[in-house]
């Protein structure tokens, strides 16, 4: 079996929270709070959830673009935890970034082509090469050569996320993170992005982790989706079992939320109670308890549930005591 490009396990970030006058340290919040995540060569991995679930933190966890406090993130073979600056120069090659706000992410001053050979400049690639390159990427993303002597303000926000994908290729990398890549275009916009990462991602053989917080968006683009819930992942499986056989009650309402384009087709709408908790105070046992349609008093609010495999499907895991058999003695009939 083909093993994992990347493997993170058991992964936490935790933030100080100050307060008072003092603005002393009065507790801890845990964005990302023991994750594990395979993702395998070629694959598009959509990680998804609402503001706040720590998706974007993960991500940048992965990145080592933040340091996390625990676990373990293993890049083909090698825990990138564990380097020092210099080897670290290798996997910064190797994995790119693309952020949500394409403008704030390129310097106005600089024109384009300097962004997008500012990477190749640091790894040491020469005038020529990084001239052509520019030229290459631009043309992959479909600009033109010549926007390389633009500035960012000439461009309109659609063209500035392909500067944002053209600057994250120019490197070569072999996996990328996309981090809302497209939350902040237009509709009409989004699709044309989502077009062309698919195109790069098959012609290039990219290895994509795709940040979301709407199923609508990573449906066509990914082959597997995680649900991320308070700094937890509460399922994961193929997309086509994700969106056919939704086992956890919050990717239910997820995907309850995503209008269908035939006004012949009704489908009921769950409404989730409240808002996400405060990951200052997680709720006991399954933090997803106080907003769960289904949720057992004595249960949920007291166990917290492991992510494991729906019976019947070893690759399908979901974290919830009622939908995978951990708490047998329920009576499931209700579920
Ligand atoms: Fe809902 Fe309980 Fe399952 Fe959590 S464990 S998702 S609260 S039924």
């Amino acid at each position: 079996m083909t093993e994992p490009l990347l493997s993170v396990r058991g992964l936490v970030k935790t933030y100080p929270v100050k307060g008072g006058a003092l603005q002393r340290i009065v507790g801890t919040v845990k964005a990302v709070d023991g994750v594990d995540l395979d993702v395998y060569p070629g694959e598009a991995v959509g990680l998804v959830g609402e503001s706040g679930c720590g998706k974007s933190t993960l991500g940048r966890a992965i990145l080592r673009l933040e340091e996390p406090d625990a676990g373990s993130v293993w890049y083909d073979g090698t825990d990138i935890l564990t380097l020092g600056a210099k080897e670290l120069k290798g996997y910064r090659r190797a994995a790119q970034v693309v952020f949500q706000d394409p403008f704030s992410s390129l310097d106005p001053r600089t024109t384009v082509g300097d962004s997008i050979s500012e990477g190749l400049r640091v790894h040491g690639i020469g005038a020529k090469e990084r001239a052509r390159r520019v030229a290459d990427v631009l043309e992959l993303v479909g600009l033109e050569p010549y926007h390389a002597k633009r500035y960012p303000h000439e461009f309109s926000g659609g063209q500035r996320q392909r500067i944002g994908i053209a600057r994250a290729l120019a490197v070569e990398p072999r996996f990328i993170v996309l981090d809302e890549p497209v939350s902040a275009l237009d509709v009409s916009i989004q699709s044309q992005i989502l077009n062309l990462l698919k195109r790069l991602q098959n012609d290039l053989g990219l290895t994509l982790l795709f940040i979301a917080h709407d199923l609508s968006v990573v449906e066509h683009l990914c082959d597997r989706i995680a649900v991320m819930y308070l700094g937890k992942i509460v399922e994961v499986s193929s997309r086509d079992i994700l969106f056919d056989r939704p086992t956890h009650p919050y990717t239910e309402a997820l995907l309850s939320a995503i209008p269908i384009p035939d006004p012949t087709v009704t489908r009921e709408r769950i409404l989730l109670e409240g808002d996400l908790p405060s990951p200052l105070h997680p709720p006991s046992g399954c933090t997803f308890h106080t907003r769960c349609p289904i949720a057992v008093t004595g249960v949920c609010d007291t166990f917290s549930p492991e992510l494991r495999s729906v019976p019947g499907e070893p690759d399908h895991l979901a974290s919830c005591h009622l939908r995978t058999g951990e708490y047998t003695h329920l009576d499931r009939a209700t579920v």
